[in-house]
């Protein structure tokens, strides 16, 4: 049985790119006659709101798209909200530190620490990753860190070496995780759990095998395959949707406000024009047409699934708005 899940965090209101990677979510469940589940990624208390997780599920609804387990729905796998699910993050943490071959390390670097590394002349990346410069800082002031009371984040010693994977739309993909990804956080200094070990203690705890997401995360699922194999479970296999961009050809964030679905729902637009925009740019129709979930679904198929980012136009969205 195919288990596929929805992992919304809730720190802003669903864009048209989340709820295209939502809809795509979806259909390959459905298709596969498998079990679509709704998981709130909340553990960064900061940012999660309450009444963003309301409105999310509300914006998925008004979608037409609906969950077999999960968020408000509940099922055998629950809580479904990260944070309730801390005691497993914490189990986690501890198995992989009497892991003979995973290294976890206190990290006492501060933000400014890093970035004040990264702008070094010897700098190579304008995105720095974690790697030995880091590890030798972090071991000169370790001390006088200690010291000052500083709390210490909990990173993974990233292994020096290749994984490779194959992604059911990007295709066979090799990754050199210490370069790519360095030593990843697992738990922050302020004692919140990091994105990388929840996502990957929950799909394994929830039994999921397909993981279908935005492909901001492709080269994030490398270091996810480290965590699964120091785990000895099996990985679900991985889609990666390319992102919708703005018509600047700028990723699209929660925080641009007009591409959400609360917008465009209070700007009286309708979900079926929503829906057959989304189906367009995935390709599953020639025209813009508005379009009912059912029929985006029939004509649903992943080798139509355009592998690059798609860019919103001005006359795109004069459409869904007229
Ligand atoms: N919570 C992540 C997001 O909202 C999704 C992560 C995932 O699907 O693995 O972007």
């Amino acid at each position: 049985m195919i288990r596929g899940r929805f992992a919304p965090s809730p720190t802003g209101y669903l864009h048209l790119g989340n709820a295209r990677t939502a809809l795509v979510a979806w259909c390959v469940a459905q298709q596969a006659g498998g079990q679509w589940v709704m998981r709130i990624e909340d553990i960064d208390r900061d940012r999660s709101k309450a009444e963003y997780l309301t409105a999310n599920l509300r914006e998925l609804r008004w979608l037409g798209l609906t969950w077999d387990e999960g968020a408000n729905v509940g099922g055998a796998y629950g809580p479904y909200e990260q944070h309730k699910r801390t005691n497993l993050y914490e189990a986690a943490l501890e198995q992989l530190e009497q892991h003979p071959n995973i290294h976890l390390f206190n990290c006492y670097l501060s933000r400014k620490d890093l970035r004040e590394l990264a702008s070094a002349p010897h700098a190579s990346s304008s995105t720095p990753v974690y790697g030995p410069a880091e590890r030798e800082l972090n071991a000169h002031l370790k001390e006088a860190k200690q010291q000052a009371g500083k709390q210490p984040s909990v990173r993974l010693a990233m292994p020096d070496k290749n994984i490779s994977f194959t992604d059911e739309l990007a295709g066979h993909q090799i990754v050199n995780v210490a370069e790519a990804m360095g030593d990843i956080v697992l738990k922050r200094a302020d004692g919140m759990w990091a994105y990388h070990l929840a996502v990957v203690v929950d799909d394994i705890a929830m039994n999921i095998n397909q993981v279908v997401r935005g492909d901001d995360l492709l080269t994030s699922t490398a270091a996810h395959l480290v965590l699964y194999e120091a785990f000895d479970a099996v990985p679900p296999s991985y889609l990666h949707v390319p992102l919708l961009l703005d018509e600047n050809g700028e990723r699209i964030a929660k925080r641009q406000g007009g591409y959400t679905l609360t917008a465009l729902q209070e700007s009286d637009v309708q979900p079926e024009r929503v829906l057959g925009f989304l189906a367009y740019s995935l390709n599953l129709q020639p025209h813009l047409e508005p379009m009912e979930l059912a029929e985006v679904l029939g004509q649903f198929s992943l080798e139509r699934i355009p592998k690059t980012p798609f860019q919103l136009t001005s006359e795109h969205l004069a459409w869904l708005a007229s």
